[in-house]
């Protein structure tokens, strides 16, 4: 790529993709930005000049929906959730040089101003176009007002995006088969005049960007199709009230597209933030217009936003295109997606509450895997990496070299460093560099606990204990607290307060965040005191005690909202981790000795005293089957009778809970999705 290495003579702006004020924060949204304020610290400790930006995005019309819900103006219910993410994620250590929100007067008036500049240029014109309307309630159905089909894949999608299937952003009018969400009826389409932004003309400029962009494969490779495809123009208007107006003289009730004015928040926050320390601590100006190196930090559901319709609009406005683009995967939740509907989340307060450092779920976040890759949550796999890497490794170290120091030296030992451990510091500096220039947050987290796990290895290979005083001993020691000197300022960006802990544990002066990663190799402080232990093991317990809450909460939920299940396929983030297929291949004559019929459900009852299990009456045709099923809690009983079924009618008889049982009904998954036909064979039918 064409870009030099970090740090540059650039003012570098790190942002992460601005959380909508919509909902309450769990431990899978934190991912986006525990990376960004990993990646933007350890910039700075590369020395290069940093602002670390992002806001809540406020306008679109799911906060117009749900405000609507709950009778409160737009404004009054996004800025409560505004306020509840500003205080959030510091507790989590994500500390933003600045953080702000769309609807605020910079961003207001930086929009318009954006806007005007593409219309001066050129780049924006009038057209009519079909835009979703509900007769019934008399209203335009911008955006999430409207569902229906995507016209690409098929899948159903919400309004501007096919969230379920093929992930593309939907324009206005594109839809089939619109319904309106608020009355539940088909919409009409009616022709409406609105704006759109020539993005068509800028296809030639957007290849050739992302030649250059650089980050993540996923935000480099994904746009290409849609770059190279027909490249449509961009609708950038909206029959809504909630938003930004468009700027001009006759406009009457359109406001930008939500999708225009959030990205702009980020040159908006970053001009709050020279504007409160000044323009030679940081210039906005030089950084957006001139030479900026920008990094945008994203979930992989926003890329093409960032990759495309960003980076049009600021080519056509004469701003700086992005350096690069990390898009991060998704995460699941013991091998299942997060929902919030379902309450199925660790939530972020919940995490604080259980008294869990941040530095924890930082680490977890950052080095579970590629910033790309699926990660999973589950309270086991906290455990077993905060137990053998944080305490086992990382801990295990600091405690007993710098305790050792402590008593035998009251500090650090008189004698130069050795060019054994000199060499593998630098090593891990220079780890940790190429990590922040492979755009990747875990090899930065990784390298200081290899340096550590180093240090392990180098005291327990010279077993100083079992040396006499002399220079030997004070070599070893000396090694080791400079080992934990350079973790120390090496694992600032990951766990930022226990580094601090640590620096002052190890006596230096000031705070480790000003320090930059020469300060790894200065010669540590004569004296220190007796070392904390950095970090606790979570016992078992507490995690079968976690489990339990997370599961009964889950049923609870369940419980109050049985009937609702319809929005919920669409917030799972990710769906069942699949298993392998099996290896060992079968005959035809050995498949054809199971005797699988077309069943038809008579009665479906619960057995008493058993959690899961019902009984079923199914007619197979030529009689009439009991078969004992585990769906007691996953379907609707009273809902079954009538349904067509596949039925293993010659599987051996079995009595469970008392209850025999004659066959056995096909059923998909864990949430037990029963096979069905798709026309109308009689019961008895043979399937094969
Ligand atoms: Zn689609």
């Amino acid at each position: 790529m064409s870009h030099e290495d970090f740090p540059t003579e650039n003012p570098a702006v790190v942002t992460c993709g601005l959380p909508y004020a919509n909902g309450d924060l769990h431990i899978g949204h934190l991912r986006t930005y525990v990376g960004g304020d990993i990646y933007s610290r350890a910039l700075k400790r590369l020395g290069q000049e940093t602002a670390f930006v992002s806001g809540s995005d406020m306008h679109g019309t799911p906060v117009a929906v749900n405000a609507e819900k709950e009778g409160v103006t737009p404004e009054e219910f996004a800025l409560r959730h505004h306020e509840t993410y500003q205080e959030t994620f510091p507790k989590f250590d994500v500390e933003f040089d600045n953080y702000g929100h769309t609807h605020d007067e910079t961003n207001t008036e930086l929009t318009k101003e954006i806007v005007r500049t593409l219309e001066a240029e050129g780049y924006v014109y009038e057209k009519e176009i079909p835009i979703a309307y509900d007769p019934d309630a008399d209203q335009w159905l911008p955006d999430r007002y409207v569902e229906g089909t995507c016209p690409y894949c098929g899948e159903h999608a919400r309004g501007d995006e096919c969230d379920e299937g093929c992930g593309r952003h939907l324009e206005p009018g594109e839809i089939e088969a619109p319904v309106s969400t608020i009355t539940g009826n088909a919409a009409e389409y009616r022709d409406r005049s609105h704006r759109f932004f020539r993005v068509s003309e800028l296809q030639e400029y957007l290849g050739e960007f992302l030649d250059r962009l650089e980050g993540t494969s996923n935000a480099q490779n994904q746009p290409r199709e849609w770059v190279e495809g027909e490249l449509q123009d961009w609708c950038i208007t909206r029959d809504m009230d909630w938003g930004i107006d468009y700027p001009g003289e006759n406009e009457d009730d359109l406001v930008l597209y939500v999708w225009v004015d959030a990205p702009i928040e980020y040159i908006s926050s970053t001009k709050q933030y020279t504007e409160r320390v000044g323009a030679d601590v940081f210039d906005w100006e030089e950084a957006w217009r001139e030479d900026g190196d920008v990094v945008h930090i994203i979930g992989r559901d926003i890329i093409q936003h960032h990759t495309v319709f960003w980076p049009a609009m600021l080519r056509a406005t004469g701003y700086v295109e992005p350096r690069a683009v990390m898009a991060s995967g998704f995460i699941t939740l013991n091998g299942k997606g997060f929902s919030t509907s379902r309450n199925r989340a660790v939530w972020a307060d919940e995490y604080l509450e259980e008294g869990f450092d941040p530095a924890l779920i930082r680490y977890y976040l950052a080095t579970n895997g590629g910033f790309q890759q699926d990660v999973d949550f589950s309270w086991e796999k906290f455990r077993d990496r905060v137990n053998n890497e944080l305490v086992g490794t990382v801990g295990n170290f600091l405690y007993r070299s710098l305790l050792f120091a402590h008593r035998e030296y009251e500090g650090t030992p008189d004698a130069d460093l050795s060019e054994e451990v000199r060499d593998r510091i630098e090593g891990a500096i220079d780890d940790f560099a190429a990590g922040v220039n492979d755009y990747s947050v875990r090899e930065v987290g990784n390298a200081v606990v290899r340096l550590a796990q180093f240090g392990n290895e180098y005291i327990q290979q010279h077993e100083p204990w079992k040396l006499d005083d002399g220079a030997e001993k004070r070599q070893v020691i000396r090694d080791c607290v400079q080992i934990a000197k350079a973790v120390a300022v090496l694992f600032e960006p990951v766990a930022p307060g226990k580094a601090e802990l640590l620096w002052d544990d190890l006596n230096e002066d000031g705070t480790v965040h000003d320090v930059g990663v020469a300060a790894a190799l200065d010669a540590p402080a004569a004296s220190f005191d007796e070392p904390s232990e950095l970090f606790d093991k979570i016992a078992d317990e507490r995690v079968e005690e976690l489990n339990e809450k997370l599961e009964s909460r889950v049923a609870a939920t369940a419980e109050e909202t049985e009937s609702d299940e319809s929005d919920d396929e669409s917030e799972a983030d990710v769906t069942d981790e699949l298993e392998p297929l099996l290896e060992d291949r079968i005959g035809f004559e050995e498949f054809q000795e199971l005797d699988l019929r077309v069943g038809e459900i008579l009665d479906a009852e619960g057995i008493e005293g058993a959690d899961k299990l019902a009984k079923l009456t199914v007619d197979i045709g030529v009689e009439e089957r009991q078969i004992v099923a585990g769906i007691k809690q996953l379907h609707d009983l009273e809902d079954l009778p009538g349904k067509k079924v596949v039925v293993v009618a010659n599987l051996e008889q079995a009595e469970l809970f008392g209850v025999e049982s004659n066959g056995m009904v096909l059923a998909a998954g864990e949430q037990a999705d029963l096979l069905t036909t798709h026309d109308d064979a009689e019961p008895g039918t043979r399937v094969k």
